[in-house]
């Protein structure tokens, strides 16, 4: 895990410009708090080659995800994997809470598809927020 203003980092996938490329796909780490954006630690080798590679090649656009073997698997993501215990209305307010830090980093990166991205994302998150307390509210509990 990597740490940025003593917070931890979140991981997520984004789209890099490098030149004239845009990179979808890349895994990212994103500081919470100062909304630092760095290239994943673990993938670091090869997003420099891989955009070498597109720049060289001309192309326009890219997809990490098509070129780069996704060995590391959960690794990447380990400080994202939510615990199934966790209860629901949590869980819902944590990723609302992810998604609006990175809407700030999407709007950081002048990145607009990302940003569509995370806003259709977090009107689906807000209406599940709303069922889970009306449940929560009709069986009593919480
Ligand atoms: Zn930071």
């Amino acid at each position: 895990m990597s740490f940025c203003c003593g917070a931890s980092m979140i991981g997520t996938k984004g789209t890099l410009k490098h030149i004239h490329t845009h990179i979808h796909n890349v895994p990212l780490l994103f500081c919470p708090v100062c909304h630092r954006v760095e290239v994943h630690h673990l993938v670091e080798m090869e997003y420099e080659i891989l955009a070498e590679y597109a720049h060289g090649d001309g192309a326009a656009e890219i997809d990490f995800d098509e070129y780069v073997e996704d060995r590391h698997g959960a690794a990447l993501y380990e400080n994202c994997v939510s615990n199934e215990d966790e209860d629901p209305l949590e869980l819902v307010r944590n990723q609302i809470d992810i998604s609006l830090d990175l809407l700030m980093a999407a709007k950081a990166l002048n990145d607009t598809e990302w940003e569509n991205e995370l806003k259709k994302r977090l009107s689906v998150l807000s209406q599940r927020r709303a069922k889970l307390r009306n449940k929560a509210k009709s069986a009593g509990s919480k």
